[in-house]
């Protein structure tokens, strides 16, 4: 009996022990379970497959950089801004051309000529004319951009802007009233340009109110860069104003062979940066020439674009990187 109970005690132990050898195991087994995430070090230290080792340091590993502070950007007129985003769309990486005919207004047979443009090309019409506003309204109704020509004070003493030009020498009460008055001639617009100015736009001060005044009503600039020290650039800078600059003159030589020189510079200007902007005047051979040189521009992958449109495209990445890439390939200024 003794060795039977000794044997059964024997067993017992054996398998209790056995019970708990296996659930100590189970035990470990759980505990040591890894968790769903990689080892990163042990994975950065693993060896490549062809055998040599791959020594990855973690904590140089770059994060995506913030991306570039916005271009500056205003509300336009909510219909203009749909119309260029959806030119925007289709056209996205074509290289586009804008054109604006400045001087408009004067005479009855320059806005009827005018209105045979494409209907792409905006106009910019002196506020004090006769014709501004029926003009306005008929360039309107056939699409074109409207642009307000506001005169400015020109370095040159002798030459007359036009009336209720904005000049350096008046009271900013003065100035603001001046500004006033051009915006109020006729209606339609979303931008301004400056008919001349050079003493004008080269003003800080003075600059500084109608970008103000500008900024207020949610118009871009466009800058006919009539001196190179013009101040639109950092005064849109600083009133969140979107604005552009004006790249080629058509019709500096007012004869035809000379205007289509023009148009094949703004057509390389936009292969190379985008976009690119000219400015032309109501002389019937640049209208002959735009009008001739017009049709066979898709032919050649580039787009003509109203203004605004230039402008919208200036705020995407991509026209940044295009610029960066077109400002690199650029030789060094000599001095
Ligand atoms: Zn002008």
């Amino acid at each position: 009996m003794a060795d039977t109970e000794l044997k059964f005690r024997v067993v017992s132990a054996l398998l209790i022990g056995a019970l708990f050898a296996i659930l100590g195991v189970l035990a470990a087994s759980l505990w040591l379970t890894p968790s769903d995430e990689p080892d990163m070090q042990s994975l950065a230290e693993a060896p490549a497959p062809d055998g040599i080792s791959v020594a990855l340091n973690l904590s140089q590993v770059q994060r995506p950089k913030a991306p570039d502070a916005e271009i500056p950007f205003i509300q336009i007129e909510p219909l203009q801004r749909l119309a260029s985003a959806i030119e925007l769309s289709q056209y996205r990486t074509q290289p586009k051309v804008a054109i604006i005919i400045d001087d408009l207004g004067h005479s009855q047979g320059d806005s009827r000529r005018a209105l045979t443009l494409p209907s792409q090309v905006a106009f910019a019409l002196l506020p004090y004319t006769m014709h501004s506003q029926s003009l306005a309204q008929a360039a309107k109704a056939k699409g074109h951009e409207l642009i307000v020509h506001m005169p400015m004070q020109p370095k040159d003493g002798q030459t007359d802007p036009g009336p209720h030009a904005l000049t350096t020498s008046v009271s900013p009460v003065d100035l603001r009233q001046a500004i006033a008055w051009n915006l109020s001639q006729f209606d339609g617009f979303t931008a301004v340009n400056n008919h001349m100015g050079s003493r004008f736009t080269e003003n800080a001060s003075a600059m500084q109110i109608l970008f103000e005044e500008l900024s207020a009503r949610g118009l871009s600039f466009y800058d006919s860069r009539t001196t190179a020290s013009s101040q639109s650039v950092p005064m849109a800078l600083a009133y969140d104003v979107r604005m552009a600059e004006r790249d080629v003159f058509l019709d500096n030589e007012i004869e035809a062979n000379a205007v289509h020189r023009q148009l094949e510079v703004l057509e390389q200007l936009a292969r190379r940066f985008g976009s690119a902007i000219a400015i032309g005047h109501p002389h019937a051979v640049t209208f002959e020439q735009i009008n001739a040189w017009a049709p066979d521009l898709a032919k050649r992958g580039i787009i003509l674009v109203a203004p605004s449109t230039v402008l919208e495209e200036r705020r995407s990445p991509l026209w940044r990187s295009r610029i960066r890439t077109a400002a690199a390939s650029l030789p060094t200024p000599s001095r």
